[in-house]
């Protein structure tokens, strides 16, 4: 389409005028107005084009606008708008189906929300009712998403705002080599220590009050740390020893990012429940839920279940989340996914990080890759510091304005640019965005100290 600056301004005028925006200073932000999106890319209303290594947050894993997706949406608009959550829906029935078919286990109920962090609430709450047990316990980096349970279980500092109710959650450290709290030199060591840091948590709380444990099954927003070959299995065999359900949050793992359907594939680990929101129908429509086990299930067979939402379920969001599991299926996503990671982002960011001292380290899988960018390669110094208000986070908006400039749409967070692309990416667009990066780390690499 043509540039058309002047719809630009309007656009960016009155979303300045009126539209107060997440997680930022309201007076400090300047948001690029879109124009449109398709595939990997989207456009603004100058003329420039951005490759979008970011995938929105996290959730295009389909890429924007496919076809048979938009087309889902229009039909069942067509058919049937929304309906309350009572009923049995053909798009709500098939939709539970196809996600059931694919969850791991006896994952084989499908209880529906709005997103990512209403799932976790109602899983959270499933816990607490089943084990009739108050405490939660979380891993310091993590993110669970923004409503006040899910807020307070998440650990990173985003939390900190909103840590006055923070009544039953308990944090640990998750195993994390690179930084890791266990002052660890291998993968076995890490875990090990990591195993008996949790045990030892759950035993000072008291395992008679420890309703939960939550995972992210990889954590994403908090730096794609891959946990260590078994870790999973230890912390599933630690909560049947003290009866305790395992939640894994697939909120941004799942649906193909690390090229499986869900991360926990990648561990062969079966959680009691899982949440799951983002590419489920890849955002088109908002849609998150949590995945239940037979037992847990049991528990509500007859008893009432204390808890529901108006839009549990939505026509329109189960329609596209039909379309997009079918749509993955058909056209082999979640393989390409592995592929692309296996063959060119992985290879790719590796080559990356032999040239630039910027680059701590590189982490991922499939199209979940994290990039930890230091002063000191040595020293591992962050390239800026851990807090929540962005202070002295000039080096990474210097990286990141350069990668905008150079065509590349980053994910950034603290010290680290993530690589999360659609799971759809073709070879050449991954290899457009390395390049994009490669000269955005130059940005990065002039405050190291080599
Ligand atoms: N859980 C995880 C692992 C997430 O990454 C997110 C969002 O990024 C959430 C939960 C919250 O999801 P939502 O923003 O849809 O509420």
């Amino acid at each position: 389409p043509a540039p058309d600056p002047a719809a630009g301004r309007a656009v960016h005028a009155a979303d300045r005028a009126h539209v107060f925006h997440s997680w930022s200073a309201q007076g400090q932000i300047d948001p690029l107005a879109v124009a449109g999106a398709e595939g990997s890319y989207f456009w603004d209303y100058e003329g420039n084009r951005y490759l979008d290594f970011a995938s929105g947050l996290v959730f295009t894993n389909i890429g924007y606008q496919h076809p048979k997706v938009v087309a889902a949406v229009q039909e069942q608009a067509a058919q049937l708008c929304t309906f309350a959550p009572a009923f049995a829906i053909e798009a709500r029935s098939e939709a539970a189906r196809l996600i059931a078919e694919r969850t791991p286990g006896d994952l084989d109920k499908i209880f529906f929300t709005n997103g990512g962090a209403d799932a976790v609430e109602h899983a959270l709450r499933m816990a607490r009712v089943h084990t009739g047990r108050p405490k939660v316990l979380s891993t310091y980096r993590s993110y669970h998403g923004g409503t006040q349970q899910a807020i307070n279980v998440t650990g990173d500092p985003r939390r900190w705002a909103s840590d006055t109710g923070t009544a039953g959650t308990v944090h640990f450290d998750g195993p994390h080599l690179y930084r890791s709290p266990f002052w660890s030199r291998t993968e076995e060591q890490e875990c090990a220590r990591a195993l008996e840091h949790l045990e030892r948590t759950i035993q000072m709380e008291g395992p008679a009050t420890v309703a939960a444990v939550i995972l992210e099954t990889v954590p994403g927003t908090a730096g794609i740390m891959m946990p260590p070959a078994g870790y999973l299995a230890g912390v599933r065999e630690l909560c049947d020893r003290y009866g305790i359900v395992f939640i894994l949050d697939e909120v941004m793992a799942g649906f193909g990012r690390t090229g499986t359907w869900f991360a926990a594939d990648l561990y062969d680990v079966v959680p009691d429940l899982m949440t799951f929101a983002k590419g489920v129908n890849s955002g088109y429509v908002p849609l998150g839920g949590v995945a239940i086990s037979q037992k847990i299930a049991e528990t509500f067979d007859q008893r009432p279940y204390p808890g529901g939402l108006t839009y549990s379920g939505h026509p329109l969001a189960c329609g596209a989340a039909v379309a997009t599991l079918r749509t993955m299926a058909e056209e082999g996503i979640v393989e390409h996914a592995a592929h692309i990671g296996e063959t060119v982002l992985g290879p790719g960011l590796r080559e990356l990080a032999e040239r630039h001292p910027s680059v701590g380290e590189v982490r991922g899988v499939g199209v979940f890759w994290a990039l930890d960018l230091v002063r000191d390669r040595t020293t591992r110094e962050p390239l800026v510091p851990y807090n929540a208000s962005g202070k002295d986070n000039a080096p990474m908006a210097e990286f990141a304005a350069a990668a905008k400039r150079a065509g590349l749409w980053p994910f950034v967070n603290m010290n680290r640019t993530h690589v999360v692309p659609p799971c759809t990416i073709t070879e050449a667009e991954a290899k457009e965005g390395l390049a994009a990066l490669d000269e955005a780390l130059s940005a990065a690499d002039a405050h190291t100290a080599e």
